[in-house]
């Protein structure tokens, strides 16, 4: 079997592919392949099987590139980088990397709610400027988080986990929307279903954890930063085109909200004009399931899917067309 590797990942996954014998070419150059490149890599032999990221465009050229690869694995829990309808009509299955990141992403979201509430960056960027010159009453007051209400919309893996730390470790009150009604989570967690503009006019913290679907692209646009608070966060760890990110610009030089806490851009890697000039706006590069564990679990699910695949049976992560 030969698989073909888009980018460099974590080696666990790649020796378990090679423990079965498996024939890996992993693309030698540490960049995103152009779609051409990639094209002319998987054309140079006949792969089996694909691990890709969610950099990669697959779409119907690339599955013709790869006429033998049975599956696409991606190494990502999204799989908006991927054409499913025409996935199907080529007959490959795609699976994704679920579960293993939930409490990494968790955790980051965490790490920007705070960051920004309590202003992390700013609070550095002074210091190590040698601004600090003794304790101040009034110096770079920020926003607690305790007893805050915080809005999740798509309430998922990783939405429940970061309602879990919100609800548990800070006290906060949790309002929801999702498509689907979670009342054992309400329950659970005492939290309350709300619809989007509902959510936005309630919510301290707003925090995203949709896919990104046509059902969600510019889910929060200016008409709904309008809606939200004057003082609150908006917080995005899932795909950049959920927010209008110019939008996004406007209201925050208006002060229509606090700030906002991103780890994902609508053009990546490309940021709206006048985004990273804002003081009231922590930036991450994408990098919410970024430590060491989680990109090493990823790489070994990946593998499974692979290894599922070619021994004929249905990949443990498979993605379907709904
Ligand atoms: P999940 O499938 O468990 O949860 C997604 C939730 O969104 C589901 O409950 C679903 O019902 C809901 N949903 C779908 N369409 C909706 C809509 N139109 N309105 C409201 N809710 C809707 O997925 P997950 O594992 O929690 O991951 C969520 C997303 O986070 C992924 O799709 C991915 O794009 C993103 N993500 C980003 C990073 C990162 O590095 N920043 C890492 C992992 C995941």
């Amino acid at each position: 079997m030969r698989v073909y590797i888009t980018r460099k990942i974590p080696e666990s996954g790649i020796n378990k592919l090679k423990e079965k014998g498996y024939e890996v070419d992993v693309n030698p150059e540490d960049k995103v392949l152009p779609k051409e490149e990639l094209i002319v890599a998987l054309k140079a032999k006949s792969y089996d099987a694909v691990l890709c990221l969610l950099t990669d465009k697959i779409d119907d050229d690339v599955f013709l590139a790869a006429p033998q690869a049975k599956i696409f694995a991606n190494y990502a829990v999204g799989f908006d980088n991927i054409d499913l309808v025409v996935a199907q009509k080529h007959n490959k299955l795609i699976s994704n990397t679920p579960g293993v990141l939930t409490e990494t992403v968790a955790e980051h979201t965490f790490a920007l709610m705070l960051a920004i509430a309590h202003r992390v960056a700013e609070a550095d960027k002074f210091t190590k400027a040698g601004q600090y010159k003794g304790w101040a009453p009034m110096l770079l007051l920020g926003t607690d988080l305790s007893h805050k209400t915080l809005g999740i919309i798509g309430l998922g893996r990783i939405g429940s986990r970061v309602a879990y730390h919100a609800s548990r470790g800070f006290d906060m009150k949790v309002v929801y929307y999702d498509v689907k009604r979670n009342e054992e989570f309400e329950k659970e967690f005492n939290a309350v279903y709300k619809e989007v503009d509902d959510l936005l006019k309630e919510a301290d913290f707003v925090s995203l954890h949709v896919p990104l679907l046509e059902s969600t692209k510019h889910l929060i646009n200016a008409e709904r930063l309008k809606m939200m608070k004057k003082g609150a966060y908006l917080v995005n760890t899932s795909r950049g085109p959920v927010i209008d990110e110019n939008a996004l610009v406007g209201a925050l030089k208006e002060g229509l909200i606090k700030g906002a806490a991103l780890d994902v851009f609508e053009q990546e890697p490309k940021l709206a004009e006048g985004l990273a000039e804002l003081d009231n706006v922590i930036l991450t590069p994408h990098i919410a399931s970024a430590t060491q564990e989680t990109r090493s679990k990823m790489s070994e699910i990946a593998a499974d899917n692979i290894i599922a695949a070619m021994e004929g049976s249905e990949p443990p992560n498979l993605v379907l067309l709904i």
